[in-house]
């Protein structure tokens, strides 16, 4: 997920909560602070929440498939700063009937200002609601019309089971304003109820645990969640389909469509396990439960990590769990993401690169240090991939986004995730990985629950781990991570022997020899990914039916190898492969898969342009926003 860039203030402590460890489920919520420091200014929110923030959000919504939207009531609790008359929303095309002061026990209508400046950003909505108590509460009677951004209906068609529709929606970064009229800045921690209605026999499911029985109202359902921790906004998240559960241990399980739940549920099954080692190396799981659902193939992302249910796309079903480390990550953002948020966009690294290098961790502990260093070293590919065609001294290459990078989608996956897991790793080989981790467990002890910013790690890192040592401040150059564009110098870089057997086979290859068809078959899932990566990217039409036929790249059901097959054969301008690239990318949603084919395809000449314009014509309605709007960039010219 790409992100921000943002202008970011320093350091000033962070008066969040101060109770910082809840591991029990039924603990009551902690109450989030009125002020916040500015570490916590969000630029692409309206909300003021030093004079008025909203601590907890009470949904009472119904869904409806025909018009696709959404209906009912937002009842919010706000904290006013003394003499504060108004409370500053977020909201992006929302139809704001009325909006009713509940603080004392006469309902009274209250004035709304809802400037319409239709950008990015949406609109802020002012509730006026005058003098009156630190406490509020305002409900807000509210429709989020169809079109709304965060939110994808899908068509029976486009599920596995073609029978009944499906929603999801898909907050991060910004977009949870079009259905929830609330503040929608990560720093802005809320808890959350939500009672949804659904037509039968749709399954609601939320990013919270569920309370109570479902409630039966005829043709329709109620289904009630609860968060009692407090949780970034966007981390509301809500699925609704013909689903259904299966257990994989005591307080894991997955989500899926009826039809995909046995695969989903067999590249799942070590999640429990994932979850005993996460905590193992990093503390507690401090969510009660661990689910996820397996979506349909539109979801725009690989994963979202919404708290107690992950999201997740279908297109890491391999069949033989190797691309499971996807699991890993959204697991890994319980701690980094969720427990410990980044206070706005500009340091997402926060968020992306400590759980890329969480995510390994995991996987080494599960599976072996063999796989663990073919994928880090994949990423450090991913890295200098990214560095190098931005340029080394690109101020977007820097892990903090400075100001002046512009909007919410901006940062590149190869500098906030993988440089981000690169620089935690140099920091653990410099310092020795039981010091790394006793720092980085009690960074996310300490910092539980609240928003933080690359000055407050910067600041903790310092004092927790560098201790004055000015020698080890010297190797460290944390600064240099931090806010300098390119790779520093002390990178810690990637075990040379991981892919040694495969370079030698893409050398051969490249030379002429045959393909190494015998080796492919006992390559794991990174191995062959990086050998499609080190091919000749120039290839003929018979090279890419022999490569084809021999490898078996149409055929394969690892969808990291089909795309990578499929992109090195649209870059060559390959017509055999255009059927199957076509009917991929009516499929799959999935923003890293879609919008690079359709990029491959605009600088392919006139040959590729208009087959990117042809199948974007049909394609376009299946997407999602977020993967919808990255396409009208490429096909747009930009990027
Ligand atoms: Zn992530």
């Amino acid at each position: 997920m790409r992100r921000i860039a943002a202008a970011l203030m320093l350091p000033a402590s962070l008066s969040a909560c101060a109770s910082v460890d809840a591991t029990q489920d039924n603990r009551p919520a902690m109450v989030a602070p009125v002020l916040t420091s500015a570490d916590a200014s969000d630029p692409f929110s309206y909300a003021r929440p030093q004079e008025a923030r909203v601590t907890r959000v009470d949904l009472d919504l119904a869904l409806d498939f025909a018009t696709k939207t959404v209906s009912g009531t937002a009842t919010l609790d706000v904290l006013a700063k003394p003499g504060t008359n108004a409370v500053v929303l977020d909201s992006k095309g929302l139809e704001i009937r009325s909006v009713t002061d509940l603080t004392t026990g006469t309902p009274r209508p209250l004035v709304v200002t809802a400037a319409r400046r239709d950008d990015d950003k949406g609109s802020p909505v002012v509730v006026g609601f005058g003098p009156g108590p630190e406490k509020r509460r305002i409900a807000i009677a509210y429709t989020a019309p169809a079109g709304a951004e965060a939110l994808q209906w899908l068509a029976p068609e486009q599920t596995a089971g073609k029978v009944h529709p499906f929603l999801f929606s898909q907050g991060q970064p910004t977009l949870n304003r079009t259905w929830i009229p609330t503040q929608d800045s990560p720093g802005i921690r809320q808890t959350w109820r939500a009672r949804i209605t659904a037509p039968k026999p749709l399954t609601v499911v939320m990013s919270g645990l569920k309370v109570g029985e479902t409630e039966d109202l005829g043709d329709r359902r109620a289904f009630t969640f609860e968060m009692t921790k407090p949780v970034a906004p966007y981390l509301i998240a809500i699925a609704a389909g013909d689903i259904a559960f299966q257990a994989l241990g005591p307080r894991t399980g997955v989500w899926a469509e009826p039809a995909t739940l046995k695969a989903a549920a067999y590249e799942t099954a070590d999640t429990e396990k994932m979850v005993a080692v996460a905590e193992k190396l990093y503390g507690p799981y401090r969510w009660g439960r661990y689910d996820m659902i397996v979506l349909p193939p539109a979801f725009p992302y690989g994963g979202m990590e919404n708290p107690t249910l992950t999201f997740l796309t279908p297109t890491f079903i391999a069949g033989d769990r190797s691309l499971n480390g996807l699991v890993a990550h959204e697991l890994a953002h319980s701690w980094s993401g969720n427990l410990v948020t980044n206070a706005n966009w500009a340091d997402s690294w926060l968020n992306e690169g400590v759980t890329s290098y969480f995510e390994n961790r995991i996987v080494e502990a599960l599976y072996g240090p063999r796989r663990a260093r073919q994928e880090a070293a994949l990423s450090f590919a991913d890295m200098e991939t990214d560095i190098a065609e931005a340029g080394a001294t690109n101020p977007e290459t820097a892990l903090h986004l400075p100001e002046g990078v512009a909007g919410p989608e901006a940062g590149l996956t190869g500098v906030i995730y993988d440089k981000g897991a690169v620089f935690m790793r140099t920091i653990e080989q410099t310092v020795g990985r039981t010091r790394f981790d006793d720092w980085l467990r009690q960074w996310f002890d300490n910092h539980a629950f609240q928003p933080a910013t690359s000055a407050m790690i910067l600041e903790d890192l310092n004092r927790n781990l560098v201790r004055g040592d000015t020698a080890l401040a010297n190797r460290l150059m944390l600064e240099d991570w931090i806010y300098k564009p390119g790779i520093p110098a002390n990178a810690a870089q990637p075990d040379p022997a991981a892919f040694a057997e495969v370079d030698a086979a893409a050398a051969r290859y490249a030379a002429g020899d045959a393909t190494p068809e015998a080796a492919w078959v006992g390559w794991t899932t990174a191995e062959r990914m990086r050998f499609m990566a080190k091919v000749p990217q120039d290839r003929s039409a018979t090279q890419l039916a022999s490569l084809d036929r021999a490898l078996g790249l149409s055929r394969t059901g690892n969808n990291e190898v089909l795309f990578l097959w499929l992109k090195l054969a649209l870059a060559n301008r390959y017509d055999p492969a255009l059927p199957l690239a076509e009917r991929f990318l009516s499929t799959v949603g999935r923003r890293k898969f879609v919008a690079p084919l359709f990029e491959t395809l605009m600088g392919e000449g006139e040959w590729g342009r208009a087959q990117a314009k042809r199948i974007y014509a049909k394609t376009r309605s299946s997407y999602h926003a977020v993967t919808s709007s990255a396409v009208d960039k490429v096909l747009a010219g930009g990027k």
